[in-house]
């Protein structure tokens, strides 16, 4: 029998851990993992309109505008490997994109079952953000100090060259979040009023963050 579609948020700041936690939550779940940074990054390196519209937002640490970004995601929630679900990682990230997604959930009759609000002081984000490394091929991201790959500069998964992404300078990251605090944080209010928002502890070990949030879905 087909369960009821899932719709799960990872909300947090940039570099709470939400790309590492949803590799294996989306596993657990078996539902997509759709993570918008991921898409405009697609289209930047691809060179579509898309991205090259997003290209400047980015490269700055601002949020690429509203209308650009829900047309992108809902589009990609319109997929046929969405009709489970999906994990949400970096939208929404304004009240406008909650809403936006709201909207087309309830145009369906869907709603959003959970958002697991991760948390990790400022200080700790900024020493994550500069040592990120990504893999070129598949995406996941490593480390240099809290997880690195098994050999230096290489995917433990597919064997994909790891490289560090353009806006994970300590000077754009301050920028990053700067807007987190001002424009997505009101999020957690909004989800909180709901009754369908739990609080993770971002700053233990990735296996206990991986064993909280498992614990936080297992009643959605
Ligand atoms: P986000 O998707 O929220 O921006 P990432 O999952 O890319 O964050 O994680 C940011 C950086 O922090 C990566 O380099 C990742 O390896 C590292 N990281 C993730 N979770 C932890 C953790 N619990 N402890 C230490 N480092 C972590
Ligand atoms: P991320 O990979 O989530 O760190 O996102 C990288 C960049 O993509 C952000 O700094 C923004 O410029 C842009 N971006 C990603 N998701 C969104 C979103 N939901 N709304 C607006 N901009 C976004
Ligand atoms: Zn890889």
């Amino acid at each position: 029998m087909a369960t009821n579609p899932k719709f799960v948020i990872l909300l947090g700041p940039p570099a709470a851990g939400k790309g590492t936690q949803a590799t294996r939550l989306s596993e657990h779940l078996q539902l997509p993992h759709v993570a918008s940074g991921d898409l405009f990054r697609y289209n930047l390196k691809n060179q579509t309109e898309l991205g090259r519209k997003a290209k400047a937002y980015m490269d700055q640490g601002v949020l690429v505008p509203d209308d650009i970004t829900i047309a992108m995601v809902l589009d990609r929630l319109s997929q046929p490997d969405c009709t489970v679900g999906a994990l949400l990682d970096g939208f929404p990230r304004t009240l406008a994109q909650a809403e936006a997604l709201d909207k087309a959930l309830a145009e369906k009759g869907l709603a959003i079952n959970g958002v697991l609000n991760i948390s990790v002081p400022d200080e700790e984000l900024i020493e994550r953000v500069t040592g990120r490394r990504l893999c070129r091929t598949c995406g996941e991201p490593y480390h240099i100090k809290f997880n690195p790959p098994k050999r230096a500069g290489i995917c433990d998964k597919d064997g994909g060259e790891l490289y560090q992404r353009d806006d994970d300078t300590e000077a754009t990251v301050r920028n990053r979040l700067r807007v987190y605090w001002e424009q997505t944080s009101p999020l957690i209010g909004y989800y909180r009023d709901k009754g369908i928002l739990v609080d993770i502890d971002g700053a233990q070990s990735i296996d206990a963050v991986t064993e909280a949030l498992k614990a936080a879905v297992a009643g959605l």
